[in-house]
């Protein structure tokens, strides 16, 4: 990198914020944009280690808004965006026990009201859609027969090879070291290989977010990463898991669901950490084995074929953060993803693109998102 050069948007991160906001600038026709990766090659972290689930149903108002939003884009993408559909209609079915299960047949109206497409389902019901489910721990079940699983290097490839296609640059290795702030306004960032001038400065640096943010002395958002453990093995041989949902209990935390072949399972986990590079820690593989076998104990394995570990990074609300920072003019966070950051990058990628251009937006209230509401 020589010094001197300047663009007109900087983003920090190659993970699923970075790529689409890349990619929805570009097509609003903002293509002097580069966006820097620490690592080799994009998706490293959270964005390669989720479920790559579309989940319809969030506790959260702000998040069930832009899941759907998001399960949009997924399923009605621009023609020319993918080589082959971006979502796999598997299902996903939502099961609990009282007293969280007339919670989430109220939240299920509610959901159905606004235009999700959702079924009640009786214990019976479960059992026959997913046969080796224990009754005991099924009260009821949604299924959100609509959404399933995501193919997330499709979407995160789509995102970075149409904005490199209309002009964005893709660095990979490329780790932002400092920010330069002057007057009250970022001025450039700071890496290894030399100084980029921007106008705007993106913050989507996943778990690494809040300390990107002090690089720029900017409003302390207490964004948290919280480590979440996936396991993968085979399936008994005798049971046909293939056409499976996703199936979350809610009441023992766990979920399932088919992978690659076999299956997955994720027992849940939010351990909070400082960011890194994310391990599995043996204690939580054995929970997820453990909860496996009283969900449904058939599916216990002798072996597991493969852990892994991501960090989901939060704020305490639980909503993201979107928005240029109030204290620091031109530094904009994109952050605080936690669990859905693949499902509503459709969405939440527009939306800060219509920040940055325009500084205000349609899809969405801002204001729910803004990072001004951790000012102090
Ligand atoms: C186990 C698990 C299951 C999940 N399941 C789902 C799911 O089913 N559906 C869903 O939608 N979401 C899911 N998620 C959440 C989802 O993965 C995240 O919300 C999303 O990937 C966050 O994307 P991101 O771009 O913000 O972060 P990341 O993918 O972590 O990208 C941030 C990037 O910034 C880079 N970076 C950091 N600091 C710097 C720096 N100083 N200079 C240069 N680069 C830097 C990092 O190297 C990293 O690559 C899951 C996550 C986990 C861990």
């Amino acid at each position: 990198m020589s010094p001197g050069q300047r663009f007109d948007v900087v983003i920090i991160g190659g993970g699923i914020a970075g790529a689409s906001l890349a990619y929805f600038l570009t097509r609003r026709g903002v293509t002097d944009v580069v966006l820097l990766e620490q690592e080799s090659q994009p998706g490293f972290h959270a964005t390669g280690r989720s479920a790559a689930s579309v989940v319809e149903w969030d506790p959260v108002p702000a998040l069930q808004e832009l899941k759907v939003q998001g399960a949009a884009f997924l399923r009605d993408p621009p023609a020319d965006f993918s080589e082959h559909s971006l979502i796999k209609a598997t299902g996903i079915l939502v099961t609990c026990q009282e007293p969280l299960w007339s919670a989430a047949r109220a939240a299920a109206a509610t959901s159905a009201d606004r235009g999700t497409v959702v079924r009640i389902l009786s214990p019976a019901e479960c059992v026959d859609l997913v046969p080796v489910l224990s009754p005991a721990y099924v009260d009821g079940g949604v299924l959100l027969p609509e959404d399933g699983r995501i193919d997330v290097h499709q979407l995160l490839w789509s995102y970075l090879r149409h904005a490199m296609h209309a002009g964005a640059q893709c660095r990979w290795g490329a780790t932002v070291e400092g920010i330069r702030v002057e007057g009250g306004r970022s001025r450039a960032v700071v890496t290894s290989a030399g100084e980029l001038e921007a106008t705007w400065v993106v913050n989507a640096a996943g778990a690494w977010a809040a300390g990107v943010g002090m690089l720029a002395q900017a409003t302390p958002v207490p964004l948290t990463p919280h480590r979440r453990t996936i396991v993968t093995f085979a399936a008994p041989e005798d049971v046909a898991v293939r056409d499976w949902p996703l199936v979350h209990n809610e009441s023992q935390r766990l979920y399932f669901a088919p992978e690659s072949g076999g299956l997955l399972a994720c027992p849940m986990d939010e351990e909070p950490m400082e960011p890194c590079n994310a391990q599995p820690s043996e204690l939580v593989v054995a929970q997820a084995i453990e909860r496996l076998g009283r969900v449904a104990p058939r599916l216990v394995p002798k072996t597991l074929r493969r852990t892994w570990a991501g960090l989901r990074t939060f704020v305490p609300d639980r909503a993201l953060v979107v928005g240029e920072d109030p204290r620091v003019r031109g530094f904009f966070w994109l952050a605080g993803q936690g669990g859905c950051g693949i499902e509503t990058s459709g969405a939440v990628g527009q939306i800060a693109a219509d920040l940055l251009i325009e500084g205000r937006t349609e899809r969405f209230d801002a204001a729910i998102l803004s990072p001004a509401r951790f000012a102090p």
